[in-house]
């Protein structure tokens, strides 16, 4: 059989292609700068498996602080074998009243597993500010469209213990609460941008660490 010289020039042209544009991975070189394109690769030939292992999410993170919670990331700068790859994972471990307070992460959708305890989650949509909250319980789910507002409130009578992996290596991580209080912008601007009282916001950078 015939096969027509522009089939085979088309298929050509799509091997060629594909072989050009395939990377099995691009471990992050952390001693060069970071790029907008992400960081450098390792040099293969110095990669081993440990480059493919993270062991830092099978301990507890430290919950003794104002938000009874902690956030144990595995991104690309603790684990560098997930540059490049579109994904990545945290552990948040929730004290008795702890809570991951209101925030955004610009770069990633998270999806959110409960291994142990209640966890009430919700995020709010941008377009509507429609809220979309319920209390999980062992083995749900839920998943956080990217940077949309979202909490995570320890809803029950223990600690609890969740997993959220992210659609990005590099997710970002932006508090509200943070972001408004802890920062040096004067209290007036505060005030004027968020009609919140003076008292209030001068409470809050107290207890957040912002200044003015
Ligand atoms: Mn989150």
């Amino acid at each position: 059989m015939l096969i027509p010289s522009s089939v085979i020039v088309v298929f050509s042209l799509l091997l060629v292609g594909s072989y050009a544009s395939v990377q099995d991975f691009c471990v992050a070189d952390l001693s060069l700068p970071d790029t907008p394109s992400g960081f450098p690769c390792k040099d293969a030939k110095k990669l081993s498996v440990a480059d493919f292992v993270f062991s830092g999410l099978g301990k507890a993170g430290n919950t003794s602080n104002i938000i009874k919670a902690a956030v144990t990331p595995a991104f690309t700068a603790q684990f560098p074998g997930v540059n490049g790859l579109g994904v990545s994972l945290a552990r948040l471990d929730l004290a008795v009243g702890g809570v991951i307070p209101m925030h955004t992460h610009p770069g990633a959708s998270e999806v959110l597993v409960v291994i142990q305890g209640t966890i009430c989650a919700g995020f709010i949509s941008s377009s509507a500010n429609t809220v979309y909250f319920k209390t999980l319980n062992k083995g749900d789910i839920m998943v956080f469209p990217q940077g949309l507002l979202h909490f995570q409130i320890n809803s029950g009578k223990g600690p609890a213990l969740a997993f959220v992996s992210f659609s990005s290596p590099v997710p970002g991580l932006q508090i509200t609460d943070f972001a408004l209080f802890a920062n040096d912008l004067p209290t007036e601007l505060v005030v004027a941008t968020t009609f919140l009282d003076a008292a209030q916001v001068k409470k809050l950078k107290g207890v957040l660490g912002g200044t003015h």
